[in-house]
């Protein structure tokens, strides 16, 4: 028999027609585990990881990469009432095995020798460990790998990952930029190597050029990663395009949607649909927001909604519609946190 308990914050509802969907308990998110397997063919929807863990990575006061980025996407959902048709997971710890086909032995030992019992130790000057950014950064890279296996496994067609530290200046041998581990190149590399995609699209729309995934998968020709990032700026590279399968676009200071939007349907979709990708991931860093004063894009949600229907329009033609979406960067809570709902709401059809 179920938990009672955890009977009690599940109710089916019928919502869109016959639509069935179950109320996840928002406090306790395994127990929709066990809700949803008290319904016989419930429709499957967006996935969405996260983990406690991640909250307890802290880089310090005032430091804009902070634990309450999570509660202001959580918070956002549930005031939006998105949150009653995603299907809740906690993050797995990613293990040696899979980190290591994107990072060193000698990295992994590494940080786990750095990773301090009290106080904060820098690897770089605006990347810190903290007590709970070890069990954090196993957290957000293990939520890549849950959400490849619930994609392929056709439970559910996407999945988006609410996680930090974020991943994509990590390099194989170096935590930069507030990342650690490489989340989505260990979520990619988990897709090849244990499921055998062929092909896999990578797309970063994060404000800050993904130099960390450019660097592992450079010349990776199973691999074509297409970004976006203002330039000049943090970490001043991305314009040299290394090989073949990058196509990374830089912006200027000041670029609004409606040059995005022209660049994403001028550059990346050819691309993308020239690769015919089985599989996209999306690195999907929101600090290209209008609000947002770490950079000076001035994209707004309707932008972040309008580029997540055209990855799953490429998703759709090739992939089966499987999308896996990790979240980067994003550092106005509110507007992260709006731009977050606007990215789940086209992932989930809502
Ligand atoms: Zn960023």
């Amino acid at each position: 028999m179920p938990d009672p308990a955890a009977i009690t914050g599940c109710i089916g509802l019928l919502l869109g027609g016959w639509r069935i969907v179950s109320v996840p308990n928002r406090w306790n998110w395994s127990n929709n585990r066990v809700c949803q397997s008290l319904y016989v063919n419930l429709p499957v929807t967006t996935a969405f990881i996260t983990h406690r863990d991640c909250w307890r990575h802290d880089m310090g006061a005032h430091h804009p990469e902070c634990p309450e980025r999570l509660g202001a996407i959580q918070d956002r959902l549930i005031a939006a009432g998105l949150d009653l048709y995603l299907t809740y997971h906690d993050a797995p710890l990613a293990d040696v095995e899979q980190l290591l086909r994107a990072h060193p032995q000698s990295y992994i030992d590494m940080l786990k020798a750095n990773a301090p019992e009290s106080g904060i130790v820098h690897l770089d000057p605006d990347t810190a460990m903290s007590p709970g950014t070890w069990q954090a950064a196993l957290r957000a890279a293990g939520a890549g790998i849950l959400a490849t296996d619930l994609v392929m496994r056709k439970e559910t067609p996407n999945a988006f990952c609410a996680v930090r530290p974020p991943g994509h200046h990590a390099e194989s041998g170096r935590a930069m930029g507030f990342c650690f581990f490489n989340n989505i190149a260990v979520a990619v590399h988990h897709g090849l190597a244990a499921w055998g995609l062929k092909r896999i699209a990578i797309v970063d729309f994060d404000v800050h050029h993904g130099n960390g995934t450019e660097e592992i998968f450079a010349g990776d020709e199973r691999v074509l990663m297409v970004g976006s990032f203002q330039h000049p700026f943090y970490p001043y590279c991305g314009t040299e395009n290394p090989a073949a399968n990058m196509c990374n676009v830089p912006l200027k200071a000041g670029t609004r949607g409606d040059v995005f939007r022209q660049m994403v349907t001028d550059v990346w979709l050819p691309r993308l649909r020239q690769f015919a990708p089985e599989m996209v991931y999306v690195s999907a860093g929101f600090d290209a927001h209008y609000e947002d004063d770490m950079a000076s894009l001035g994209l707004v949600e309707s932008d972040y909604g309008w580029v997540t229907e055209q990855i799953k329009a490429v998703a759709a033609a090739s992939a089966q519609g499987r999308i896996v979406s990790i979240l980067e960067g994003g550092y106005a809570l509110s507007a992260l946190a709006r731009s977050v709902a606007a990215h789940i709401k086209v992932l989930a059809e809502l």
